[in-house]
């Protein structure tokens, strides 16, 4: 799970890191509150979504005057930020934090992260701050630095010392970094976080290390040991569909291709996504409809799918167990009706493979219901083949 800015700032205060002074506002007057409770010469107006690269867009204002504090609060709240993080629709400004501006000497790039690899978290960072780190690491990878932490151990101070020293930082503001990598590393433990990260971690002309940018990201199997953190979900910032999905049952995943899939078991969804991708298709959704398939957990499943959707075609990958392949089929067949208004076709092509337990009377029941644009498929490499070049034809227009 994801929560704001202003929101991870809040935490991190807890655990005595250095964040500016600043307050969420959800109005304009709110916010021009906030800036005359402040009492700095610089405000720093800025847009909470969940999502990065808000400086670029235009996300980020400084302001010299509550008027422009005002401007910049009354062009923000309730506008569309599109940055290189939210997709091209963007995402809807809601929320702002007015913080007090800082006096940056210099920007860093800091963060932890759990690593599978190496079985442990670890810390990395950068002199490259306030930029995309996916472009410091494309374009100039021995810029990051790493450092990795034993969970057992923990983050030690002389791994703390050696990464502020690597960071060029001066001999005064060593300590303090330090610090604050400790307190980030508590912090990151302590609230079962998937990442932490700061960017751009600041050093001030006082010498004082200052969080401008926050991101904490929560283990979501965890929030439930987490109540406090859990109370800050905001479901405005979710994907809609994949919040749609979850409410009907269903474990869904927009993956911003053209195939879409529906798949029983989440192992056998990942192989489909696979298979999709190594006969060259692009695949629109991750989609398991669980193992207790009804026909109307089928019709919601196909609505989600096609819903506002990009996708040229559906290939659906069945194996039945627990399910049934009659009950996919009749959903299916059913689907067909209410998507159609009765008409017994499907808006786009759709390619099914069945397999498994009543897999003869499920394909009986597709067989019977002759379908417009359904296509039965022998195997999965075959369905997915055929899901791949309708989807392209349909593109096409063809
Ligand atoms: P992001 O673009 O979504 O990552 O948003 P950030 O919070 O990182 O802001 C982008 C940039 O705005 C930072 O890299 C800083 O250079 C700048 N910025 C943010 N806060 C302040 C501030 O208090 N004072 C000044 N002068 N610049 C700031
Ligand atoms: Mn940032």
């Amino acid at each position: 799970m994801n929560i704001h800015e202003y929101q991870s700032k809040a935490i991190m205060k807890e655990y005595g890191i250095h964040v500016p002074e600043g307050y969420p506002a959800f109005t304009v007057e709110e916010a021009v509150a906030n800036a005359k409770r402040l009492d700095t010469p610089v405000v720093v107006v800025k847009a909470q979504i969940h999502a990065g690269g808000r400086g670029e867009a235009g996300g980020v204002k400084l302001a010299h005057s509550l008027e422009e504090v005002r401007k910049y609060a009354k062009d923000l709240l309730g506008s569309i930020l599109v940055t290189r993080q939210t997709g091209p629709q963007g995402k809807k400004v809601n929320r702002l934090l007015i913080e007090a501006g800082a006096h940056i000497k210099k920007e860093y790039y800091i963060s932890f992260l759990v690593d599978r690899e190496s079985r442990g978290v670890v810390m990395m960072a950068s002199e490259c701050g306030g930029m995309s780190i996916e472009d410091v690491a494309a374009e100039k990878p021995e810029a990051i630095l790493k450092e990795y932490i034993d969970p057992a151990i923990g983050l030690a101070d002389f791994q703390a010392n050696r990464m502020a020293y690597a960071l060029h930082m001066e001999p005064a503001v060593v300590r303090k970094a330090a610090t604050f990598m400790k307190y980030l590393y508590k912090l990151f433990v302590d609230k079962d976080c998937s990442l932490a990260e700061c960017n751009p971690l600041v050093v001030t002309e006082e010498n004082e290390v200052l969080v401008l940018d926050a991101k904490l990201n929560f283990d979501d199997s965890t929030l439930t040991r987490h109540p406090d953190i859990m109370a800050l979900r905001d479901i405005t910032e979710e994907d809609p569909k994949e919040r749609e999905a979850a409410a009907e049952g269903l474990n869904y995943v927009n993956l911003g291709g053209d195939v879409a899939c529906m798949v029983n078991g989440a192992g056998l969804a990942m192989a489909t996504v696979d298979i999709i991708k190594e006969n060259g298709g692009d695949p629109a959704n991750f989609l398991d409809v669980g193992g207790d398939s009804t026909p109307e957990k089928i019709v919601a499943a196909f609505k989600i799918m096609l819903e506002g959707s990009q996708a040229h075609s559906i290939l659906i990958n069945i194996f039945g167990g627990i399910n049934k392949c009659d009950v996919i089929a009749t959903g299916i067949v059913e689907a067909a009706a209410e998507l159609s208004g009765g008409k017994e076709e499907f808006p786009i092509p759709v390619i099914v493979r069945l397999e498994g337990r009543n897999v003869e009377m499920g394909r009986e029941i597709l067989h019977k219901a002759n379908i417009k644009n359904l296509f039965p498929a022998a195997d999965m490499d075959e369905g997915a083949k055929t899901a791949i070049r309708l989807a392209k034809e349909q593109r096409e227009g063809k």
